[in-house]
């Protein structure tokens, strides 16, 4: 093993349950990167690039990316300077050939720290996801109503456009709650048969999730 240890969070949780909130949140807390396929791809999507077209499909549908091109986009990310203390992995890895891959990735530096499960009802999440804006510029998430901005539809942070997601309409949603159920969810049990997992409430206000988070990090 590398005599450098890193730290690496796995937030685990259905779509909307408030991982990238709560990524965004750990990274200023701790200083570790979030490191977030999801906005990985929708920045290459804007960019036109050809990753980011052929994610398009994908995305569109509420289905997985295909793992070796994803696989590929997190080894290149997790060797940029800013991740060498470790990461906050926010909707990666995502079935169980993604966890083999990332577990393998870690492993020269004391593998994952802690996979923090963030416990969220259906009905709240599909209420989150169809009321969440995402600032077109900096990805910073909001909610109607949950977590309004200032000013409407104009992030907080750097002034850009709040959009809907386009995969945020109730039918994409719902197929992408069966999409997790069936490859997420058994991540679930992978981490605890690791001694990983922890289960957070992620009914709870945000600071109040933060604050259960930021316990969990700190004592990795
Ligand atoms: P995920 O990354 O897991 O899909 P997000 O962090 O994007 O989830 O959150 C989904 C939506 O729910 C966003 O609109 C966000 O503002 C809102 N949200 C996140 N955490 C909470 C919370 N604890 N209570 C209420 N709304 C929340
Ligand atoms: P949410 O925050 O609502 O869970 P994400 O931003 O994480 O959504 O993901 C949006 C879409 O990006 C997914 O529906 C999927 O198409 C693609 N995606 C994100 N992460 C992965 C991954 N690890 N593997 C495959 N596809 C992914």
């Amino acid at each position: 093993m590398s005599d450098r240890k890193r730290t690496y969070v796995v937030l685990l949780g259905v779509p909307g349950a408030g991982k990238g909130t709560q990524a965004k949140l750990l990274e200023q807390a701790t200083g570790l990167p979030q490191v977030s396929t999801g906005d990985i791809f929708r920045y290459n999507l804007k960019n036109q690039t050809a990753l980011g077209v052929l994610a398009k499909g994908y995305m569109d549908q509420g289905s997985l990316v295909p793992d070796d091109v994803t696989i590929r986009m997190v080894e290149d990310r997790l060797q940029m300077p800013d991740c060498a203390k470790g990461a906050i992995m926010d909707g990666f890895p995502r079935n169980l050939v993604q966890a083999t891959a990332f577990e393998q990735m870690v492993a020269p530096y004391g593998g994952v720290s802690v996979a923090p499960l963030i416990n969220v009802e259906d009905d709240e999440t599909i209420r989150r996801i169809t009321g969440r804006r995402t600032c077109r510029t900096c990805g910073t998430v909001y909610h109607l109503i949950f977590n309004p901005p200032l000013v409407e539809g104009v992030c907080d942070k750097d002034g850009g456009e709040l959009y809907q997601r386009d995969d945020d309409y109730e039918a994409t949603v719902r197929n992408r709650l069966f999409v997790y159920y069936k490859q997420t969810a058994p991540l679930v049990g992978y981490f605890y048969a690791k001694g990983l997992l922890t289960e957070v409430d992620g009914s709870k206000s945000i600071d109040a999730v933060q604050a259960d988070l930021l316990a969990l990090v700190k004592c990795k």
